[in-house]
């Protein structure tokens, strides 16, 4: 995965609190908001200009799309196939339902080797189920081998972004975290390739003397038992290719029916993350091949909450994601916020939608909850998304989950959104209740600040206005103009 080394950015990790409030903290953070901005402004620029070059994009997007479709109407028969021809070419299947299940076979299948540490190629599988923390506190240290990774895990940090996880730390902040924690590092300066050199010196050694591997997997084909990891550095294929044994978890959700069906996703996939035409280093590996590469090979499946967002026809398509990033880095949201605002291993627009969904949330307390309201429903992410992904659209129905939840939670007919449409239902029936009601309004006016918004309104109202401003009601409301230009006009 591309590194942004000499990104200028501060970065600030949170508690388990909900996306509101750890939005307020991150929005105070003038400078975070800049550099987050510039960096995404950067990808975006170039990702367009990569898109651009495409005459076919549109149908690329519309193959990838009715592909993901098909690979969900036949999950269960495409990964039996996947399994027999892993299996048949000598690796192992483990099916896990959840994370604890996948952490054991993992952690069993490291211990089994005689190993105590593992090299690992970024994954977001193994963040979402939290393997290095498993391991670590079963006495097994995993070793991240992605740059941005190396930079988070020795940071004792939290990814920021799903394909530049180390967006918001600056040079300066990375050459103080290779100072700390790699004592052999020698001189450092703030220079990226001295950064990326010492990083290379650091990780050559972990790599000779590795024997177990975990990685994750971009694709999985069904046709042949094949495994694809899609990455930028290289750190990856060492990875894949140098220890005696591989231990990959994969979502179920990234098996494709054929090997052919490759070539639609690996157009699409570098485009739209790293803005290139082709991905620099595509590792694909079959089953286990004698003197060539690892000995031993293990395929974990991983459900974890993905059969549940599949039982969903319209959250369904969360699971269509090809992990790219370009939804995040359109997202005004995001932008303003940073990724660790959101609390979620996927942050973003997608994290918005998958999270909740992967975990199924338990009410209006649920961190993860909050996720479908972390969006201003503007269509950017659906427009940049290469599967064409309908966010917007999930994210209203996760939005009306919630609400329902909230009134079934507090055991009432009707929510404070209910009660507030009613109200405006009412009011706006008739020509006399509305120009009451806007007279009512008029009164805002009182309680406006200098800056002519409205920041704080008492119970219910205050729901709204713990997270946005309403602008000062005008001196003089539509009608009242109308009446006074128009000869005869009736308000
Ligand atoms: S939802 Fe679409 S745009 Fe966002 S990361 Fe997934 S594939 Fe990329």
């Amino acid at each position: 995965m591309t590194t942004f080394l000499g990104t200028p950015g501060v970065g600030n990790l949170r508690g388990d609190e909900s996306f509101p409030k750890a939005a307020r903290t991150a929005l105070a953070d003038s400078q975070l908001r800049r550099n987050i901005g510039h960096a995404t402004h950067t990808i975006r620029t170039k990702r367009l200009a990569a898109v651009a070059e495409c005459d076919d994009w549109e149908q690329l997007r519309a193959a990838g799309s009715a592909l993901k479709q098909d690979v969900m109407a036949r999950l269960p028969e495409l990964l039996e196939q996947l399994e027999s021809n892993v299996t048949r070419r000598g690796g192992v299947v483990h099916w896990a339902r959840d994370g604890e299940e996948a952490n054991r076979i993992v952690a069993d299948l490291i211990r089994a080797t005689g190993s105590g540490e593992v090299v690992k190629v970024k994954s977001m599988a193994t963040q979402e189920i939290g393997l290095n923390e498993y391991l670590e506190a079963n006495g097994i240290a995993a070793f991240e081998t992605d740059l941005a990774e190396l930079i988070v895990q020795l940071g004792h940090d939290k990814p920021s972004h799903i394909l530049v996880p180390a967006i918001h730390r600056n040079r300066a902040e990375i050459r103080e975290i290779f100072d700390r924690e790699m004592p052999d590092a020698g001189e450092l300066t703030d220079e990226p390739r001295v950064l990326a050199m010492a990083a290379r010196a650091h990780l050559r050694r972990k790599f000779l003397t590795a024997k177990v591997a975990v990685s994750g997997a971009n694709f999985g084909v069904a046709e042949t038992g094949t495994l694809a990891v899609v990455e930028s550095e290289g750190n990856g294929r060492m990875c894949l290719t140098l220890p005696q044994t591989l231990i990959t978890v994969m979502g179920i959700e990234k098996v494709v029916p054929s090997f052919t069906d490759l070539e639609v996703f690996m157009q699409l996939l570098p485009r739209s993350s790293t803005a290139e035409r082709m991905n620099p280093y595509t590792s694909m590996w079959t089953g286990v091949h004698p003197g060539d590469g690892p000995q031993e090979f293990h395929l974990v499946l991983l459900d974890n909450g993905r059969t549940r967002v599949l039982a969903d026809e319209v959250g369904r398509p969360a699971l269509h994601c090809i992990r790219c990033s370009a939804c995040l880095n359109v997202c005004p949201v995001y932008e303003r916020t940073g990724g660790h605002a959101y609390g979620s291993v996927y942050p973003g627009p997608i994290g918005a939608i998958l999270s909740p969904q992967l975990t199924g949330t338990t009410g209006h307390n649920d961190p993860n909850a909050s996720l479908p309201f972390a969006s201003s429903l503007c269509g950017a992410c659906f427009e940049a998304c290469p599967v064409r992904i309908d966010i917007p659209t999930i994210l209203v129905h996760l939005r009306a989950q919630q609400v329902d939840q909230e009134r079934t939670g507090r055991g009432v007919l009707f929510s404070g959104q209910d009660l507030a449409m009613k109200a405006a239902g009412w009011a706006m029936a008739g020509a006399g209740r509305f120009a009451l009601a806007e007279k009512a309004l008029g009164a805002g006016r009182l309680i406006a600040g200098r800056d002519h918004r409205i920041s704080a309104l008492p119970w219910p109202a205050s729901k709204w206005t713990a997270s946005r401003d309403i602008p000062e009601p005008p001196a003089e409301t539509f009608r009242q103009w109308w009446n006074r230009t128009h000869e005869g006009g009736r308000g």
